[in-house]
């Protein structure tokens, strides 16, 4: 690989979004001496760790591309499902308490504290405008083989009350770095029948209390992922009757370790839905058998990619596709060849530890778009994009979790690290990570407290956390 003549350029760069991600891009870019303007449309950085009590009008699925979106995902009562040393950015540990809430598998707010300390401790807010909705982001210019090309970028000024009116902007900025999140457009199965079922159906994205909807009733809950599953057993507290169904599970013999034993007394498991019977207010489950007199079904079965400020991001007829889920072409889940490194994107991976990795692979974007971590030539990175793309197949991968890593986000973590020239992340994380997976799945419901032999690995991970910190 090439060092590129000219390293050490500094480009003004749009980041679009201030979550987590959109915060690590803004630190990361001025360390590496760009100029970055992070456009936020929310209130405040934060990103889904901002509590939104709002929710969407969700009739059937929640998906009518015409509705008045909230991009909060969180419920009221979510806590981490990491503890807060393992979850924290490299260059800011998250080893004290920020808003009064010291337990490790913290609630909400105490991450959204967090990461506004985050931007303090960094001086980000100078480089965030808020209230800014980015509507479009289009490749101009695009005679610069070695940088990609410049970017038009249109944002517009998000009023009080929202009613599309606000002032509109356009400006030009050498690259673009996407940190819109993953966790705002619901993905739901569509089952027939569905538009005629008389009972309540709506997406996790809008569920924040289990409120009155819930209230002596009975609810399926599809999908047992963090959020299935962290949601039926609130729901079973005032529910009269709670059903979990997700693909995979069979009545008296569970997938894998699932301990069925920990569930509450008034909730029972089921295989996959494949379709509702209206008469009845029924559910079919995969099994055959028929759940009757259903009177809420909650879709707690994720999320997916979008760009719409990407419609017309296409270059050397290569477009930017999130087709069943997999954003592509991409280069190590990041870079579009055929834009690179004036386009990137932070954060798609999921079932990761996110904070750090977006620290990582910001700073990969920013060293390859100062010339000081090249990036291999465009053919290169093509191959490497299909190559992995077809190595999911081979390895009977679905497309839909091309950018699901898991245990081996650490690996790729290093990697990218390496590129930047950085050792790899601490050891403990990984330790710490496995070691909250395998408590989550043999105490799915206590996990999260003691009494367990946690104080002393408390003790050494946070001592470790500290002492990469005080490298740092
Ligand atoms: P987001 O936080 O979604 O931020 C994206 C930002 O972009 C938003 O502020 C949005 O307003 C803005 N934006 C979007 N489009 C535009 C536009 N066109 N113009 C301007 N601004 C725009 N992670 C953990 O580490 N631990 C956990 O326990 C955990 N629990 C979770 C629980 C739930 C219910 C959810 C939904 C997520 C959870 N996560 C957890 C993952 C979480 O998504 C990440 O931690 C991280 O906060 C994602 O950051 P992000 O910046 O990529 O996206």
């Amino acid at each position: 690989m090439m060092r590129a003549p000219g390293a050490g350029r500094a480009a003004r760069v749009a980041v679009v979004g201030g979550g987590a991600a959109g915060l690590a891009a803004a630190r990361e870019l001025r360390a590496e001496g760009h100029t970055p303007v992070v456009f936020e449309r929310g209130d405040d950085v934060g990103g889904v760790w901002v509590y939104d009590p709002r929710v969407e009008v969700d009739d059937v699925t929640g998906t009518d591309p015409n509705r008045a979106r909230v991009h909060g995902s969180m419920y009221a009562s979510l806590r981490t499902n990491l503890p807060r040393e393992c979850m924290g950015y490299e260059s800011f540990p998250f080893t004290r308490t920020f808003a009064g809430d010291d337990r490790r598998f913290c609630g909400h707010a105490e991450v959204r504290a967090y990461l506004a300390a985050y931007a303090d401790h960094h001086d980000i807010a100078k480089d965030v405008r808020l209230r800014r909705e980015v509507l479009s982001a289009e490749p101009i210019d695009i005679s610069s083989r070695r940088w990609g090309p410049r970017w038009r970028v249109t944002t517009r000024e998000v009023t009080v009350g929202d009613d599309d009116g606000g002032v509109v902007s356009v400006e030009t900025f050498d690259a673009v770095v996407v940190c819109n999140g993953h966790y705002s457009e619901p993905r739901t199965p569509r089952y027939p029948n569905a538009e005629n079922w008389p009972g309540v159906q709506m997406h996790s994205h809008n569920y924040r209390t289990p409120d009155d909807t819930f209230e002596g009733k009975k609810v399926v809950v599809l999908g047992a992922m963090a959020s299935g599953e962290d949601l039926s057993r609130e729901i079973a507290t005032v529910a009269c009757h709670v059903v979990l169904a997700a693909r995979g599970f069979v009545p008296g013999a569970p997938k894998d370790d699932f301990p069925v034993e920990s569930y509450p007394k008034n909730a029972t498991l089921k295989p996959g839905i494949v379709e509702l019977i209206p008469e009845r207010s029924g559910v079919k489950f995969e099994d055959g058998s028929v759940e009757e007199d259903v009177d809420v079904i909650l879709y707690a079965t994720g999320y997916q990619y979008a760009f719409p400020f990407l419609a017309n991001a296409a270059v050397d007829n290569s477009a930017i596709s999130a087709v069943d889920n997999c954003v592509s072409p991409l280069y190590k889940h990041v870079f579009p060849p055929a834009l690179a490194p004036s386009l990137s994107f932070i954060g798609l991976p999921w079932k990761v530890v996110p904070f750090p990795q977006f620290e990582t692979q910001a700073r990969w974007i920013a060293k390859a778009l100062s010339g000081a971590a090249p990036l291999p030539p465009r053919r290169e990175m093509r191959l490497d994009a299909d190559a992995f793309e077809e190595s999911l197949g081979a390895k009977g991968i679905a497309r839909r979790h091309a950018h699901r890593m898991g245990d081996a986000q650490f690996a790729y973590n290093d990697e990218l690290r390496a590129l930047c020239g950085h050792p790899p992340l601490g050891a403990w994380r990984a330790e710490m990570y496995a070691a909250t997976g395998a408590r989550k799945r043999s105490q799915p419901a206590s996990y999260r407290d003691g009494p367990i032999p946690w104080s002393d690995e408390d003790a050494r991970f946070a001592a470790r956390a500290e002492a990469t910190a005080a490298g740092f």
